[in-house]
């Protein structure tokens, strides 16, 4: 595997890989890196020739400093578990390689980047379109993966590629869970013993309200579910919602697509999981 710091170097070697006809794609990530992030390397793997991946932990997107202090990095182990997924380049910058003294970004993200995940955590989501606008500019990849785990960043992000006419085919993969049940996460390392038997809760009241699931129910199941997750020992929950998969409000009768996310404290964990319900097109 390449292993690339600065974005010159990297896109002179990428362009010899387009030159030849080879096919890019991309796996963005901000590293500490666990067997979902891997499933986004072997489906990577299926329909392109050469695979970037990058770890960068990008300060933009923490709206809390303690939370980008006390993010892991495990850059050795991280390159391990690439070179073993086999991917073909990594590319782990510095800050200073991707954003200039003055550079200024905002994105008309529209409501989105204010619900849930936004409403939360203020300014994550232009963070989040900023670094991505600037690794798809370095990279130029056919295809990008990411996972259906963030799934409001993934609606962001297709919403941001229509916009701007970035020319990248965005990949949704499914979400890795342990055994348990609970959502693969580099912040799975911060829980302790019994964060994580507490934890199970979210993905358990995921599960309960799709086996559930009734379309005229929506505004019930979500009431039920908020029960469940407060009931539960050191658990904080930020948000349970169904939402419409396209507009993230509350889904109803003309919704194509339904999906169920929350975010919770575990401890002193912030997690985020969801499930989709109903995907008629
Ligand atoms: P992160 O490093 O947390 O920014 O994640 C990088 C990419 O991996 C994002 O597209 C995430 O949605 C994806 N990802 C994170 N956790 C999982 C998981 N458990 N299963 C599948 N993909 C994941």
């Amino acid at each position: 595997m390449k292993v690339f710091t600065t974005k010159k170097d990297l896109q002179h070697y990428l362009q010899q890989c387009r030159n030849s006809g080879k096919t890019i794609g991309f796996v963005p990530t901000l590293g500490a890196l666990h067997a979902g992030h891997l499933s986004l390397i072997e489906q990577a793997r299926q329909k392109n020739d050469e695979i970037v991946c990058s770890i960068f932990v990008n300060p933009t997107q923490f709206n809390d400093p303690k939370d980008l202090e006390k993010y892991p990095r495990t850059i050795e182990a991280d390159t391990a578990l690439l070179e073993q997924a086999g991917c073909d380049i990594l590319f782990n910058p510095p800050v200073n390689e991707i954003y200039d003294d003055n550079e200024q970004w905002h994105l008309d993200i529209g409501e989105p980047e204010f619900l849930l995940e936004g409403k939360f955590r203020p300014g994550h989501y232009q963070g989040v379109t900023h670094v991505v606008y600037i690794l798809f500019d370095i990279v130029k990849p056919d295809f990008a993966f990411f996972g259906q785990k963030d799934y409001q960043q993934f609606m962001i992000i297709s919403h941001m590629v229509e916009q701007l006419h970035i020319p990248v085919k965005l990949v949704m993969c499914p979400i890795m869970r342990e055994p348990s049940g609970l959502a693969m996460s580099s912040r799975n390392v911060h829980l302790t013993a019994d964060d994580r038997k507490h934890a199970l809760i979210l993905s358990k009241t995921l599960n309960w309200v799709k086996d559930h699931f009734d379309r005229n129910k929506t505004g019930q199941l979500q009431n039920e579910a908020e029960q469940m997750i407060n009931a539960e020992k050191d658990v904080e929950l930020d948000y349970f919602e169904i939402v419409d998969g396209d507009t993230l409000h509350p889904a109803d009768e003309n919704s194509k697509k339904i999906v169920a996310l929350v975010a919770a404290k575990v401890g002193k964990t912030r997690l985020i999981d969801n499930v989709i319900l109903d995907h008629s097109s």
